[in-house]
């Protein structure tokens, strides 16, 4: 049979078993293999591709991405999970305790990758009178920093409704330590999830239990939440020390006015971000987990 050399456009939209779902711009789905020379795609990419066959075909270039997340591999090298992403969605919970650590470790990547985090508190409901109080504080530390936050409780369905909007036309991927809620508020955005995943193992060709290691599923309202099961993107062992520093949003800030280039806010003499530590214009919480990190990472 002769291949139709057309490029289409497309975008991949899961990654199953070897299998690359593409997505035409008509909704239809091939299972697509890569050409041989391209670099690996990610869930999210934007593709040209050609039809070899009715329902399969083969990915031919890969369009510039405004995003890619990766994880990293073995021998150093790295692999991109998720591509295109508007922002990450950090899941933290009253149940299990908030672990602000691993909430700064989010937002680093974060800053880092240049996506926008949006965190979002879930079980809201659990929270009672001086749970409230620290939790309030933690927000509000949070929120005082620009990042935004948003409270809500899968189990009741309150705050759901800000999540979707949210949500809305943006590409996003649910963050959290295991049992914060992501399966629960995952089921709650999407509820026609059997059927997307339905349709995309049959589109795969190869049945039920095709290992996924990435897939993106269609908000009702428009967007898109790319789901990564298991996959951990979070490591910091590729972050070098100065980027750590910039992971701290405040640090970065004002950081140019310490008086050397390269201070990493340590002992260094004249150190703005120190002083602002001492005035309480820098949280002493956030210092002492920068310093924590830095400690955790053995610089
Ligand atoms: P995941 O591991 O992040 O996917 O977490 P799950 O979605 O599996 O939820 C873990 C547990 O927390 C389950 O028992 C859920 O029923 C429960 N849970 C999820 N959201 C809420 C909530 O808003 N309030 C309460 N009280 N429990 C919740
Ligand atoms: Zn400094």
């Amino acid at each position: 049979k002769k291949e139709q050399q057309k490029l289409l456009k497309g975008r991949i939209i899961a990654h199953l078993g070897k299998a690359l779902i593409v997505e035409d711009e008509q909704g239809r789905t091939a299972r697509c293999k890569k050409r041989t020379q391209l670099q690996q795609p990610a869930v999210g990419d934007y593709v040209e591709w050609i039809k070899t066959e009715d329902d399969a075909g083969r990915v031919e270039n890969v369009l510039e991405r405004r995003s890619l997340l990766s994880r990293p591999a073995k021998n150093g090298q790295t692999r991109p999970v998720a591509a295109n992403l508007d922002q990450i969605v950090i899941i933290i919970a009253v149940k299990p305790t908030i672990d602000p650590l691993l909430l700064d470790q989010y937002l680093i990547v974060c800053e880092f990758q240049e996506i926008k985090p949006l965190i979002v508190l879930n079980k809201v409901d659990l929270l009672d009178e001086g749970s409230r109080k620290s939790t309030d504080e933690l927000i509000l530390l949070y929120r005082n920093l620009s990042y935004e936050v948003i409270e809500v409780s899968a189990v009741e369905k309150s705050g759901l409704d800000k999540l979707r909007k949210r949500l809305k036309n943006e590409t996003s991927i649910l963050v959290g330590q295991s049992g914060v809620g992501k399966s629960t508020i995952t089921n709650s955005l999407l509820p026609d999830l059997d059927l997307q995943t339905k349709a995309l193992s049959t589109a795969s060709g190869l049945g039920k239990h095709t290992t996924t290691s990435s897939t993106l599923y269609k908000l009702p309202e428009g967007g898109d939440i790319i789901d990564s099961p298991g996959v951990n993107i979070f490591g910091l062992a590729h972050i070098t020390e100065q980027n750590l520093a910039y992971g701290y949003r405040e640090i970065k800030h004002l950081a140019e006015h310490c008086k050397y280039s390269n201070c990493l806010h340590l002992k260094e003499p004249k150190c703005a971000v120190k002083d602002a530590v001492e005035t309480g214009d820098v949280s002493k919480k956030r210092y002492l987990r920068y310093l924590k990190l830095r400690d955790k990472l053995a610089y």
